[in-house]
């Protein structure tokens, strides 16, 4: 009886630690001028590492906070670029004619993976602009990280079908809406940061676990540090998200904590130039 109670023990212990020690990759996160001031790169560089974060994506107002943290990190930082040069543009952006050649200059600097995290909903995403950040994209390969309505989204299609977009906050539709669009757009996938009511009390909602069963390759994990207060939590955030994480089978876990980000930003760009399907 009592070797049974520690057989029974150490097995969920092993899962506890396994789940524990589950590594993420965060699909979102900045490191904005605001935050820089307070934190220095190595100081959130510390803290993404003590979270368990082996890779992450990101986009900082303005873009050498990026910068800073991939010299610090450079196994960890996965840059993205964003066409807000300071916090707080927005709304602005969309009609700032001077971003795509901004963008395209910066372009320069380094390894960026994807156009974005950008703001746009609605009739917003044929903006000029926009459409022209939809064509950089195209031209270099890149995804695009869109904080969209489904609407948008759909815009954006329908500007470049062969797109690629990861969807913020998975757009904070509710999951039927979301297994609509995935279902419908081959190329879109989801990052999670800011929908922590996908589960309760550690549990995912059933529906969340049905869409996460249907697209296991399409979601992915992320925090959203858009100020010093949550780069503050962003240990307490990783633990939460490793707790619904670990009622999930393993390898659908394994999928959306870091295995689907790995796969999609490692691919080398698709579309620059030479790829003749992108002139
Ligand atoms: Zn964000």
């Amino acid at each position: 009886m009592r070797s049974l109670i520690a057989m029974g023990l150490s097995a969920y212990l092993s899962v506890t630690a396994c789940a524990a020690e589950i590594p993420l990759f965060d699909a979102h996160i900045h490191y904005g001028h605001d935050i820089w001031d307070t934190i220095s790169p190595e100081k959130a560089i510390a803290k993404l590492r003590k979270a368990g974060i082996r890779k992450a994506l990101v986009s900082s107002a303005n873009d050498d906070g990026t910068l800073m943290l991939l010299r610090e990190a450079p196994d960890l930082i996965v840059p993205a670029l964003t066409p807000y040069r300071k916090e707080g543009e927005l709304a602005i952006w969309l009609r700032d004619e001077s971003v795509p050649a901004y963008l395209e200059e910066r372009l320069k600097k380094a390894g960026y993976v994807a156009l974005g995290e950008f703001h746009a909903y609605g009739a917003e995403a044929d903006l000029p602009v926009v459409r022209r950040v939809v064509q950089l994209a195209r031209k270099h390969g890149l995804y695009l990280h869109a904080d969209s309505d489904a609407q948008a989204i759909e815009r954006i299609f329908q500007q470049d079908p062969n797109a690629r977009v990861i969807w913020a906050h998975a757009g904070n539709d509710p999951a039927h809406r979301v297994l609509a669009m995935l279902r419908k757009y081959e190329n879109l996938w989801c990052d999670l940061a800011m929908r922590d009511r996908i589960a309760q009390n550690g549990e995912l909602l059933p529906e969340w676990r049905a869409a996460f069963a249907e697209f296991p390759d399409r979601f992915m994990i992320g925090t959203d540090t858009y100020s010093v207060g949550i780069w503050g939590e962003v240990e307490a955030h990783a633990a939460s998200v490793r707790r619904w994480l670990s009622g999930l089978p393993s390898e659908i876990a394994e999928r959306i904590a870091y295995k689907n980000a790995e796969t999609l930003f490692s691919r080398p760009p698709a579309g620059s130039s030479g790829d003749p399907d992108n002139k």
